[in-house]
């Protein structure tokens, strides 16, 4: 941090000046190194379900006189090709969202029905681990926005809420209208997040727990996604949350009469 980079060109302006000519280039280098850091990230994560599922073909194929065993290969092949193909579409849905101004082809839509298909799209889930997902509120007023962005936000908080949650708890998923923003928070009664993971959980493949959130199942990008989808949405997604006492995550969005207080600008690096 603290590091500017300029390129400097040097022009005579006959005998007695030079024209120095600074260019300001700490942005453009910034971004750079990130997008490579993003390739190198989204190579490394991709590495790890096509080399398990090579390696599975291969066990299968010298298998064939071991029916339990081939069946237990193909299971897990089954199961590393639909990590690949959730993580393939987080990051082709991640780029979409930060090289264009998708929302421009917003338009007018209840909330309610949104949030509805969310919870309903994490059933399964919820009935598999016995967690209750409780929605309370209601919203009437109009929003202004991408309806399918908003729903796979809201699904991402959904489904993460229930996988890092205890079986037999309750999330509860909420929306009320305050100060010219309709609000929807999940709130969950998981293992709750300490502030120092609070500040890079929204970040591209940051994990907590590595090894273990890998396991539930997550490609480490939901949390970008949702960032990015409130930030088109001129709206923002907050976090409180303290270990041991679960988590609440809180989308905020402007309604649409009412001249927004802030104008969130989506961070580049996340
Ligand atoms: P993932 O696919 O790993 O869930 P996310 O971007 O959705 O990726 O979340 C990033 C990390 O934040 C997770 O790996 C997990 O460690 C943590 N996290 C997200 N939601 C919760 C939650 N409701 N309770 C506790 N930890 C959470």
């Amino acid at each position: 941090a603290g590091q500017l980079i300029v390129h400097v060109r040097v022009a005579p302006l006959g005998d007695e000046y030079i024209l120095l000519l600074a260019d300001d280039r700490t942005e453009i280098t910034r971004t750079e190194a990130m997008r490579n850091d993003f390739v190198a990230n989204v190579s490394h994560e991709l590495k790890t379900p096509v080399g398990a599922i090579s390696l599975l073909a291969e066990a299968i194929s010298e298998a064939a006189d071991d029916p339990q065993a081939v069946v237990r290969f193909s299971t897990r092949m089954g199961k590393e090709s639909r990590r690949l193909a959730a993580l393939v579409q987080d990051i082709i849905e991640l780029s979409r969202l930060q090289s264009s101004d998708v929302i421009s082809h917003g338009r007018e839509f209840t909330i309610d029905p949104v949030i509805a298909e969310a919870v309903d799209r994490n059933k399964l889930l919820a009935e598999e681990k016995g967690i209750t997902v409780s929605v309370g509120g209601k919203l009437a007023e109009p929003l202004h926005g991408d309806p399918d962005l908003l729903m796979t936000a809201l699904r991402n908080l959904i489904d993460n809420a229930i996988r890092y949650s205890p079986p037999n708890t309750t999330v509860g998923v909420g929306v009320r209208q305050r100060d010219g923003y309709a609000q929807i928070s999940v709130t969950d009664q998981g293992p709750g997040i300490s502030a120092e993971d609070q500040e890079r959980i929204f970040e591209r493949f940051y994990r907590v727990d590595g090894a273990r959130s890998r396991q539930t199942g997550g490609t480490g990008l939901g949390l970008s996604i949702v960032k990015h989808v409130l930030a088109n949405h001129g709206g923002e997604v907050t976090l409180w949350s303290q270990p041991g006492q679960g988590s609440t995550f809180t989308l905020r969005l402007p309604m649409m009469d009412e001249e927004p207080a802030l104008v969130i600008e989506p961070a580049a690096d996340m």
